[in-house]
């Protein structure tokens, strides 16, 4: 195993599934609604080209283990994927169905139906043999990306061996999604199954030094990049550094290990993209009284999915358009009696803004204190590209590793990179199908060397 995890029933409870499995009677009849498209737009849909009628028609037929291969054939994630794609922009919103103005396949949760039944049996993913090749590749960074161009790799018959800073496997799908999506354990048992495919798991290791990085290229061929993206970026504000200020990863991070199990009075989040509204909901369900997300822009202009955001409000969230946060105090002894607050409580000064040509301009007279017992930044992220570009030339551009799109190739050619490093934070299915990508790309500039080695050694 590669890890011991315990879920915490606490968390459990209060994050349960926000979406419940299909029963197995109700997986047979949806699975026999599909129409098996000859040319399903579903498939061509899925970044990863999943078989989207095979795999239903195995269903149907019964044959759940034969479904389940047929899907990790293409998407050694697919677990995951079932639980967090936005399928309603992907597969199921191309599904034929609705040009019959008929619901669509619910093919995530026949996916997930199938791949849940595959992982509670416990068997292994029986694959051939692969011949052995005489490959060794890195793969730096434990998330989506990184474990698909590693199993794919792997399959080709390379040695592959994922390489990760943090205890615990999976990137963001371990850390960053909400645990009412996607479990702790779900991710784990994913990393499992590849490592069971013979990849080997080097974690607590950071790579964080031109001297870290000239040991793996000694030792490895090829090296792909996954890092996802870094830290988050910080506020810039007075009064930033005050100990109850979490960044919304950290956050999720935390409850998602057990590391805190409640959370009481106020909590502002600062931000309103995906990560800014799993770590809202988050701080609702550990307890918080009231959740307070703080947009410096409005409702039409935000990243988050609609669903995601109809979500957040029928949890309780409350919205705060077009403010900025502009400093950070503790409340004094004073404050805490008048306004009847709780040891420990913050003020978050606000200002109003709106919007001017591309900037953002103060309101006057618009300033707005909010008592709160947490601040919690959301507000984009940043990847730690930097020290290859400095000092591997790896050329990025606002941040983001720059690829060849067909290859995944870096302007480095022993480096390949793929998922949200490069392409600044998308789907976990858009970051499979990178890794995938570069581990073709990473066969192909291997055997491109071994021809180019042997016509010198023949000249
Ligand atoms: Fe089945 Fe819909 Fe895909 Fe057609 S488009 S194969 S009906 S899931």
């Amino acid at each position: 195993m590669l890890t011991e995890f315990t879920e915490d029933p606490i968390i459990r409870e209060r994050f349960r599934d926000l979406v419940p499995p299909l029963t197995p009677q109700a997986a047979v009849v949806e699975s026999n609604r599909c129409l098996n498209c000859f040319d399903a737009p579903c498939m061509g849909a899925c970044p990863t080209h999943i078989d989207v009628p095979e795999f239903i028609k195995r269903i149907a037929s019964g044959n759940l283990r034969g479904s389940a291969h047929r899907i990790l054939e293409a998407n050694v994630l697919a677990g995951s994927c079932s639980r967090v794609c936005p399928v309603e922009v992907l597969c199921e919103g191309a599904c034929v169905m609705h040009r019959y103005n008929r619901p669509p396949i619910q093919i995530a949760l026949l996916q997930r139906h199938a791949m849940d039944a595959f992982h509670a049996s416990g068997e292994p993913l029986l694959l051939e043999q692969p011949s052995p090749r005489n490959l060794k590749v890195a793969c730096i960074g434990g998330g989506p990306a990184s474990l698909a161009c590693a199993a794919e790799l792997r399959r080709q018959g390379a040695t592959v061996t994922v390489i990760d800073r943090r205890a615990l496997p999976g990137g963001l799908n371990t850390y960053g999604v909400a645990e009412y999506k996607l479990p702790v354990a779900h991710s784990l048992r994913e990393a499992e199954l590849i490592r069971e495919m013979g990849v080997e798991f080097r974690l607590n290791t950071p790579v964080d030094s031109s001297a870290d990085l000239a040991t793996l290229e000694a030792e490895f061929d090829y090296i792909f990049i996954g890092v996802g993206l870094g830290a988050m970026q910080r506020l810039n504000i007075p009064g930033e550094n005050h100990p109850g200020v979490l960044n919304a990863l950290a956050l999720i991070s935390a409850y998602k290990t057990g590391h805190i199990t409640q959370m009481s009075g106020t909590i502002v989040v600062v931000g309103a993209g995906n990560t800014a509204i799993d770590a809202a909901v988050a701080a609702r369900r550990l307890g918080a009284d009231t959740v307070y997300m703080l947009y410096r822009r409005g409702a039409a202009d935000l990243s988050a999915f609609d669903f995601e955001l109809e979500h957040a409000r029928q949890e309780g969230i409350q919205f705060l358009w077009h403010r900025l946060p502009v400093s950070i105090r503790t409340a004094s002894e004073d404050q805490l009696e008048n306004e009847n607050l709780a040891d420990g409580a913050l003020l978050l000064d606000t200002v109003a803004v709106r919007k001017v040509g591309d900037s953002l301009e103060e309101l006057p007279n618009s300033l707005y204190t909010i008592p709160c017992n947490k601040i919690v930044p959301a507000i984009g992220q940043s990847p730690l590209t930097q020290l290859l570009n400095e000092e591997r030339f790896v050329i990025t551009a606002d941040g983001r590793i720059l690829i060849n799109r067909e290859t995944g190739q870096t302007t480095n050619p022993r480096f390949f990179a793929g998922g949200d490093c490069v392409n600044g934070g998308r789907e976990v299915v858009d970051a499979v199908a990178d890794g995938k990508r570069a581990a073709f790309g990473i066969l192909a500039a291997s055997i491109a060397a071994m021809h180019s080695e042997t016509e010198v050694a023949h000249a």
